[in-house]
C-alpha cells in the first residue's frame, strides 16, 4: 500500500507534507505535489500534516478521485523530488477546498 495526493492539493501546494516524509518521495509538479508510489513506505506521517486534507491511503481514496493513484505514479516519474518545504502560492488559501480543480492540474 501507499499514500496518494489528490485533487485538493491543486493550486495549494502548502508543502507541509514534505517536511515529515522520511524517504523523500514527494515530487513537485507545477500545480501540485505527488507521491512516488514505489518509494512510499506507508508510514502515514504526511496524511495529518496536509492542511488541505489532500492525502489519502491508497485504499481510502474517494471513488471520484481514484484516477489520482495512476496520476501520482505517472507524474512522479516526470517531475523532480522536493525535499524542503517552500512557500505556497500567494493565492493558496483561496483555492483550498474549491471543487473541480482537476482541470487546472496542468496549468502553470
Ligand atoms: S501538504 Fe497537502 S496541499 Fe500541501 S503540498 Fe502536501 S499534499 Fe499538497
Ligand atoms: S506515507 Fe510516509 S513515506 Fe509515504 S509519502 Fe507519506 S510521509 Fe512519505
Amino acid at each position: 500500500m501507499t499514500f496518494v495526493v489528490t485533487e485538493n492539493c491543486i493550486k495549494c501546494k502548502y508543502t507541509d507534507c514534505v517536511d515529515v516524509c522520511p524517504v523523500d518521495c514527494f515530487h513537485e509538479c507545477p500545480t501540485m505535489l505527488v507521491i512516488d508510489l514505489d518509494e512510499c513506505i506507508d508510514c502515514s506521517l504526511c496524511e495529518p500534516e496536509c492542511p488541505a486534507e489532500a492525502i489519502f491511503a491508497e485504499d481510502e481514496v474517494p471513488e471520484s478521485q481514484t484516477d489520482f493513484i495512476e496520476l501520482n505514479a505517472e507524474l512522479a516519474k516526470n517531475w523532480p523530488v522536493i525535499t524542503e518545504p517552500v512557500d505556497p502560492p500567494e493565492d493558496a488559501d483561496e483555492w483550498k477546498d474549491k471543487p473541480n480543480k482537476r482541470e487546472l492540474l496542468h496549468d502553470n
